[in-house]
């Protein structure tokens, strides 16, 4: 499997992302592979599909005023004939049951304190001083909670969130900058414990932090456009995608992963 490929200005960033950033500064040659070089694992993890089916399905429940759980109910059933990886003692049924409940919960316990919905993945894009690409994304909740104004990611995990990981979570930063008249930011966290649990974990940025991380993306702009790319090795690597390729094994590279366009 070939790892070259043509690299130009707009192939190596045509905008900025939260999510660029993040995998870049996880480790910039996992960035090349991924938006350089267009690979993908053959096989996706459950636990990814799982956590856009959570988000189709809330999406769903806010602007179409539809039934989450049926939803989910119908797209994972798709899923079961799908090559899809799981891992862990995770199976696609236990998933399966896990969406369900943890959907009701919200619908019964958390959709009754939100009232206006002002966007449900709503769009953005800002320009950012010294970055000649604009910085997009998607938060997929703007509404009013308690009757505060919050903007919201969804998440599903394993396990709880730690107060720092809200707290400089770059991604609250980020949609914070594009939303600045919200008066928190939250992560919403569907915990897929046995007995599943919805977490809310609200924070506020201040002018420092929001200036820092503007700082943090000219960096990495200024990187990925000149072409820094070295692998950064560390535990994360037992679970990253591309780890044959770095471990120079062709044939399991060509098993695990495809190249799309
Ligand atoms: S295996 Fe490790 S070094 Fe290689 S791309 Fe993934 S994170 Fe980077």
């Amino acid at each position: 499997m070939s790892t070259e490929t043509a690299t130009t200005a707009k192939n190596l960033l045509p905008h900025l992302s939260f999510t660029r950033i993040d995998r870049y500064l996880d480790c910039p040659e996992q960035y090349r592979l991924y938006y350089l070089e267009g690979f993908r694992p053959t096989e996706p993890s459950a636990n990814l599909i799982f956590g856009q089916t959570i988000h189709q399905a809330l999406a769903y429940l806010f602007t179409m005023n539809g039934d989450p759980g049926a939803f989910f109910v119908k797209a994972w059933e798709e899923i079961e004939r799908m090559p899809v990886r799981y891992s862990g003692r995770a199976t696609w049924s236990g998933l399966g049951f896990t969406g369900q409940a943890l959907l009701k919960k919200f619908v019964d316990e958390e959709f009754p304190r939100l009232g206006t919905v002002l966007g449900s993945e709503r769009s953005f894009e800002l320009a950012i001083p010294n970055v000649d690409v604009p910085f997009i994304g998607v938060i997929d909740l703007v509404a009013l909670r308690d009757g505060r104004l919050i903007l919201a990611d969804f998440k599903t995990s394993s396990s709880s969130y730690a107060e720092h990981d809200v707290a400089l979570s770059d991604q609250l930063t980020a949609y914070s900058l594009a939303v600045p008249e919200a008066e928190e930011a939250a992560l919403c966290v569907f915990v897929k414990t046995k007995e599943p649990r919805i977490e809310w974990h609200l924070s506020k940025r201040n002018g420092p932090q929001l200036t820092e991380f503007l700082r943090k993306a000219e960096y990495v702009a200024r990187e990925i456009k000149a072409q820094h790319f070295y692998k950064r090795p560390g535990t994360w690597c037992s679970w990253c995608d591309f780890l044959p390729i770095c471990l120079g094994d062709t044939k399991r590279a060509k098993e695990a992963l495809i190249r799309i366009s």
